[in-house]
């Protein structure tokens, strides 16, 4: 299939998504016709949130782009270039916040780029708001009972945190 140079993929793990990644989201809708939000099945991680309610989660935050047929929400599993071809992308976003992910993404998009030269990776700076912000800083602020309010949009708060009230309970039960 011919790469097409409009669609993206945005893949990450997602665990939550934050205000951080929707910024993303957002600014590659403004560079693409359609973006593809790939969450990456990899247990390595030990993610907190199950598959599917980290794609319930986005598509949530997402609706109105979903409604648009701007946005799709997707899993995948295996070598990110090769999902990116069987979607037909011509291109990865990743987001930068600060020189501290630089290395990491640097490394990776050569690695992709090795493996699938055709296949083009695109850095996306957030809002300087969202650089300091993380999943694992979000679970954390939710764990110590912090304010969340600026970090995600509100109809997914109570479930974030019910989700983290549960998986504390279960754990020191
Ligand atoms: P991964 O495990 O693949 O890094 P993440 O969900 O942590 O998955 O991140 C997915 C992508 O989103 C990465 O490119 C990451 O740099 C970016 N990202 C995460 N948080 C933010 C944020 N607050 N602002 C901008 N980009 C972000």
């Amino acid at each position: 299939m011919p790469l097409n140079r409009r669609i993206v993929i945005y893949p990450g793990s997602f665990d939550p998504v934050t205000n951080g990644h929707l910024d993303i989201v957002q600014r590659a809708c403004r560079l693409f016709d359609h973006v593809v939000v790939a969450i990456s099945h990899n247990p390595l991680k030990s993610p907190l949130f199950s598959l599917e309610e980290r794609r319930e989660l986005l598509e949530l935050a997402l609706k109105p782009l979903i409604r648009r047929k701007k946005v799709s929400v997707d899993v995948f599993d295996g070598l990110l270039v090769q999902y990116a071809r069987r979607r037909g992308a011509g291109a990865i976003v990743r987001g930068l916040r600060a020189v501290s992910d630089f290395e990491y993404e640097f490394q990776m998009a050569l690695m992709n780029r090795h493996q699938t030269p055709e296949v083009e990776t695109v850095f996306l700076m957030p809002d300087e708001k969202y650089t300091y912000l993380s999943s694992t800083l979000l679970k954390e602020i939710v764990r110590m009972g912090g304010e969340i309010g600026r970090f995600i949009p509100p109809a997914l708060i109570p479930k974030i945190r019910q989700k983290l009230t549960a998986h504390r309970f279960h754990n020191n039960a």
